[in-house]
């Protein structure tokens, strides 16, 4: 479906005004025929859940009107889809009013507007509104905004950051003024607060922490170097839960570049807005780095699970990241005041919300903590004793299924940006078929439609596919790092969120078999980077009996 469908829950509105002074010009304006032109204009073209909003008698250069208020009231409740006239000087004869309207109001909603024998539709390419170009005063406001514009995204596209202000850790290099070097006093709290959340501490507890240590906000720290900080009165004495995840998310800090990360929809509308991902343009390497690449991974992947913060206060270390075997859900942890530490134990999710769906696969966290402990020393052990042979094994172990989805991957890549490329010159004939009067403009509203909604899924599979190429390549970094982080640890005593997040990638849990006196468990632990996985059996016996000790 196109453009149309989205739209079509929204309400169409089909706005009429009549003034005295129209009303000597004779019929062909009355409130009747503006209706009846709407009504079949709308009909024809698939706009559905119309409304009119009239005003009779009132003149086009004043915006108190009863209907157009209520018209607007409507599209600030984002209720409005399109707005449709039968002119541009329906809508008003002030026409620096009315560019705003068309330039700021519309827009800020995703209010589509069509003036039916002006030709305008804002849906449609901009020069659309060429045509009326000479009747904003303001006109030339655009003009400048355009070229201040095309000289920011040159700017973007050479690597040079558009930000006025480096992030917090960086500053300006005194011989380049487009170079960020980084701030050595600033960046040891960059790199301070990367290793807190590595360490399993969440943006509030990081926050408190740099707070309790007198640290000094970003704001607080600018201004005691005598620079100039836009917001006069933000509290500058506690450190905010938003500065540190802003911090953390921060793409910046790895070395590159990255700009255009939002957007405003037109020149007259100061608010920006998030762009989405796929349109941002990372320029690699355009300055030091203050946190590896493995480090602001692992951060990401770590907020990316989803935690729960029990009430103790602590995040359990394996929280979101054990799985049912059979349904492929996660296990949680059910922590009461009531159970000792040595009963907390984790069930299936699925199970907890339906029993007829999964089993419980009930397991108790202090025999999963002595499992995955024991395999970690084990591995360590072995990693010790022969790391050229687990590095060939690591390698080896994936080789054939990674060479093979690497050139689906690829060719699935390849064949997505052709595409692309495709749709792009499709477009270009398309809108030279319109302009030559080949094809109709509704005809051109649809296709085009179409083809933006194809391109744009092609770009995000592309991203996606790039993402998938590019992560499989590092495969051999990987396994090195893996090495590393393994011979970090002299002996697994404990276990840590940073541990677990390091190490493993995921915990599989099976329900157990046997009966009450020969009960077994198995627990597959897949460690990161696909090197290995470990599969343990937990006895229950053994548990019962030193759980009988306890
Ligand atoms: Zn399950």
């Amino acid at each position: 479906m196109t453009a149309l469908a989205a739209h079509s829950n929204k309400i169409t509105a089909l706005y009429c005004r009549l003034s005295q002074e129209d009303m000597l010009h004779g019929e062909s304006n009355s409130i009747t025929n503006q209706k009846a032109i709407l009504s079949k204009f709308a009909a024809d073209n698939g706009f559905r859940n119309t409304k009119f909003y009239v005003d009779d008698g009132i003149s086009g250069t004043t915006f108190e009107r009863d209907g157009f208020k209520a018209m607007v009231a409507d599209i600030e409740d984002g209720k409005v889809g399109i707005v449709i006239t039968k002119d541009l000087s329906r809508l008003g004869r002030d026409y620096l009013k009315t560019g705003e309207l068309i330039e700021m109001v519309f827009p800020d909603y995703d209010v589509r507007y069509i003036a039916i024998n002006d030709g305008v539709d804002t849906l449609k390419s901009e020069n659309e509104l060429m045509a009326f170009k000479n009747i904003f005063n303001d006109w030339y406001a655009r003009d400048t905004s355009k070229k201040i514009r095309a000289v920011q995204k040159a700017k973007a596209q050479a690597g040079k950051p558009l930000a006025t202000h480096p992030p917090y850790g960086y500053k300006k290099s005194e011989t380049d003024k487009n170079q960020w070097v980084i701030d050595e006093e600033a960046a040891a709290v960059v790199r301070r607060i990367f290793q807190l959340c590595i360490e399993g501490n969440g943006p509030t507890v990081i926050a408190n922490i740099l707070t309790a240590d007198g640290i000094p906000t970003p704001t607080a720290y600018y201004r005691s170097k005598g620079m100039s900080v836009c917001r006069q009165n933000v509290k500058t004495k506690r450190w905010g839960m938003a500065t540190v995840i802003h911090i953390l998310e921060r793409m910046d800090y790895l070395g590159h570049t990255v700009n255009f990360k939002t957007y405003r929809k037109s020149y007259k509308n100061k608010k920006l807005y998030e762009n989405p991902k796929e349109n941002w343009l990372i320029i690699e390497n355009t300055h030091e780095p203050i946190i590896s690449q493995h480090d602001f991974d692992l951060v990401q992947e770590i907020r990316s699970h989803k935690k729960r913060r029990q009430k103790s206060g602590t995040v359990s270390p394996f929280a979101g990241m054990v799985y049912c075997a059979d349904c492929g859900n996660t296990l949680y942890v059910g922590r009461a005041q009531t159970l000792s530490p040595n009963q907390e134990h984790m069930m299936c999710s699925t199970y907890a919300h339906d029993s007829d769906e999964c089993t419980a696969h009930y397991i108790r966290t202090c025999v999963l903590t002595e499992i995955i402990l024991g395999e970690l020393n084990k591995l360590s052990q072995f990693v010790r004793d022969n790391e050229d042979e687990f590095v060939r094994r690591a390698m080896e172990n994936s080789a054939a299924t990674q060479d093979s989805e690497m050139q689906t991957a690829r060719k699935a890549l390849r064949i997505a940006e052709k595409r692309i490329n495709e749709l792009d010159d499709l477009f270009e004939r398309l809108y030279e078929d319109n302009v030559s009067g080949k094809i109709s403009d509704e005809r051109f509203a649809t296709m085009s439609a179409r083809y933006e909604a194809e391109q744009s899924k092609l770009k995000a599979d592309a991203a996606k596919l790039s993402e998938t190429i590019s992560r499989k390549e590092q495969k051999k970094n990987d396994v090195m790092n893996f090495v590393g982080i393994v011979k970090k640890y002299e002996e697994f005593t404990e276990l840590t969120p940073e541990i677990m997040h390091e190490l493993i990638d995921r915990i599989v849990v099976h329900a157990p078999e046997g009966g009450r006196a020969n009960r077994t468990q198995q627990v597959d632990i897949h460690f990161r980077f696909n090197v290995v996985t470990a599969t343990a059996t937990a006895d229950f016996k053994q548990y019962y009996v030193r759980r009988k000790a306890v």
